[in-house]
């Protein structure tokens, strides 16, 4: 089921998540939602906090790009595996490990941020540590735009937007939209709070 998609400006971005204990059937629930509610916003990624809810859950569909190679790095508990088989990915409780210190500069949007998009520094090589929709661990190791779209979501699991993140220049750039994206924000929390 298809849920809404919670905009910049709205308190539940700025928490940090829980930590996920009971993988049952609920979060296998959670977890289809999130991902038709993804797929249906073209998104690539897309945490528990966008949807409302402060945990440390998360899933992401990064796909090749156009040539057949791809493009990125991607080794599940040691052993290269195709984006196909994994993707989506439901994850929780992740831990990454930044594997360089190279500035990898990249413009990055966000599906709480319409219409918004500025560059970003990421780390372009990353190891994460973290358990499937049933608990089972697994160690991820990735780079690219997946490494890329685990460190925007896991991110949000912590209460950190990409805008925080975003270079000087363009988030000065996008100022007056992210203003009235809030302004917006608000405006509907408080209505919905007068019923
Ligand atoms: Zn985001």
């Amino acid at each position: 089921m298809k849920v809404p998609i919670v905009p910049y400006g709205a308190q539940i971005l700025r928490k940090k998540g829980e930590a996920v204990v009971d993988f049952d059937d609920k979060l296998q629930k959670l977890a289809d939602d999130m991902i038709e509610t993804m797929h249906d916003a073209d998104g690539i990624g897309l945490a528990a906090q966008q949807i409302g809810l402060a945990l440390q859950f998360f899933v992401v569909d990064v796909q090749p790009g156009e040539n057949e190679s791809q493009d990125f790095k991607l080794e599940l508990d040691g052993r290269p595996v195709p984006a196909k088989l994994v993707m989506p990915m439901v994850v929780a409780n992740a831990k990454i490990e930044l594997l360089d210190d190279e500035e990898w500069l990249c413009r990055e949007g966000c599906l709480s941020f319409p219409g918004i998009r500025g560059e970003v520094v990421r780390c372009e090589n990353i190891r994460m540590h973290f358990q499937d929709v049933a608990g089972t661990p697994h160690v991820l190791e990735a780079t690219g735009m997946l490494a890329r779209c685990c460190q925007h979501e896991n991110d949000h699991c912590q209460g950190i937007v990409f805008v925080d993140r975003m270079e000087a220049r363009d988030r000065l750039k996008n100022a007056v939209k992210l203003k009235i994206l809030k302004r917006d924000t608000l405006k509907k929390e408080k209505l919905k709070r007068k019923g």
